[in-house]
């Protein structure tokens, strides 16, 4: 495994690190100003605004390489607010199997932020299961539209999503893999309702909503009716990679390094005690342990191998991982942490109960850590299903 930055990656480096200087937010600046400007500058470097896109579709066609610098780089800067559904999730599903009219009619208003998607794949019975889903999709006699009925939850902004990419029934005569058909629609229409779910934080980011005789256009399915499995299976272990943060993470456990020095403790700061010293000592083995995981799928993908089972590993891990540093945060903060609203005591400490609710929710979405754990003994170390 060579994992060295040779002179074209630290050059590539240097170039994303200016860039963000550059254009980072300045005090006073309008935010939605700052925010598409940055994009359109991101998208004259050539495709930055859009990383993970391949060139064919106007991404930068970076070598995995740089895509772990670029990672590494985002995860100390600020960037400008985006929503992963539409950039990260159903564009690369159109791209690789839309047809040309769809990836017209929605990649540029996608790539423009114009347009805000949701994901509806889970539903109050098919969640880890999620083949099991019932949400039914019914065609018209003259072929030309479906008829949607059903329920989704947990499902991500749609209180302010326009569009839905949306996994749908359209055959149950089979395995249940089988007859699942993937739709898009729009989300401001009749027989759509949206109703909130606040989470423990008290925040509100899911729904559940419901479908009653929702009209869709055939030409709004991807792909072929009944292969919607096919198709949502590839966004999954994307997905995956993306939610373990390691990059995120190492930066966040530097930061609360710095903060725990603050907390006083008798002559010394909370650094100082051996019990909070010996939890961050063993977080940071475990976070360098992920990333050397990273890097070794990193060094597979350079030499030309399919992303594998690392996902699984990488979303455990790394879920995890973030899971102890909110946790760790409260507890620098102490007391403080609990505050609601205005902030008392250590500065840092606002937010740090919210943000370590919040953070519960990182091991169940995406796939559970229970069922990444069945994908790690299956696929990695070749474990047998039980016959009981
Ligand atoms: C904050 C949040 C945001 C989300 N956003 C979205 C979204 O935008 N769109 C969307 O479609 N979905 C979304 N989800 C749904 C998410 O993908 C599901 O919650 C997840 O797949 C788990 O499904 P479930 O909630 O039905 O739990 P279940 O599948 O019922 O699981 C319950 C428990 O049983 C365990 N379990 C299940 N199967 C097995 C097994 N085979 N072996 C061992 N243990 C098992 C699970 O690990 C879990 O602990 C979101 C969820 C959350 C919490």
């Amino acid at each position: 495994m060579d994992i060295e930055l040779g002179p074209e990656d630290l050059a590539f480096r240097e170039d994303v690190r200016s860039f963000f200087a550059e254009n980072a937010h300045k005090a006073g600046e309008d935010y939605n100003v700052w925010r598409l400007d940055w994009f359109k500058k991101a998208r004259d470097k050539g495709g930055w605004d859009v990383p993970k896109w391949s060139a064919e579709f106007g991404g930068p066609g970076w070598t995995p390489t740089q895509h772990y610098i670029w990672e590494q780089e985002t995860a100390q800067a600020t960037l400008p607010w985006d929503m992963p559904f539409g950039i990260g999730m159903i564009a690369p599903i159109i791209m690789a199997h839309g047809n040309e009219e769809q990836q017209e009619r929605f990649l540029p208003d996608i790539r423009g932020r114009k347009v805000n998607w949701c994901q509806g794949y889970s539903e109050p019975g098919a969640g880890s299961d999620l083949a099991a889903l019932k949400t039914k999709a019914v065609l018209s006699d003259d072929g030309t539209y479906y008829t949607v009925n059903g329920t989704k939850i947990w499902t991500t902004m749609a209180q302010i999503a326009d569009w839905i990419f949306c996994l749908t029934r359209t055959d149950d005569s089979g395995i249940k893999q089988e007859g699942i058909t993937f739709l898009l629609f729009p989300m401001k229409q009749e027989g759509i309702e949206v109703k909130p779910i606040i989470t423990l934080g008290g925040a509100h980011s899911v729904n559940m909503v419901h479908f009653t005789d929702v009209k869709v256009p055939v030409e709004n399915r991807i792909g072929a009716e009944g292969k919607g499995w096919t198709y949502a299976k590839g966004l999954l272990q994307h997905e995956r990679t993306g939610l373990a943060g390691i990059s995120r993470s190492i930066v966040a456990l530097e930061n609360l390094k710095k903060q725990a020095s603050t907390v006083k403790r008798g002559n010394g700061s909370l650094m100082d005690e051996p019990t909070f010293r010996a939890k961050v000592a063993e977080l940071e083995i475990d976070l360098m342990a992920s990333e050397f995981t990273e890097l070794r799928s990193l060094a597979s993908a350079s030499a030309g191998s399919a992303p594998g089972p690392e996902s699984s590993i990488l979303k455990l891990k790394g879920t995890e991982i973030q899971q102890r540093i909110a946790k760790l945060t409260v507890e620098a903060g102490g007391i403080y942490s609990a505050a609601w609203g205005k902030p008392v005591g250590h500065k840092f400490a606002k937010g740090g109960m919210g943000g370590y609710l919040a953070s519960r929710a990182f091991t169940i979405y995406g796939g559970a850590s229970e069922v990444q754990k069945d994908v790690i003994a299956k696929n990695v170390l070749g474990l047998k299903r039980s016959s009981k």
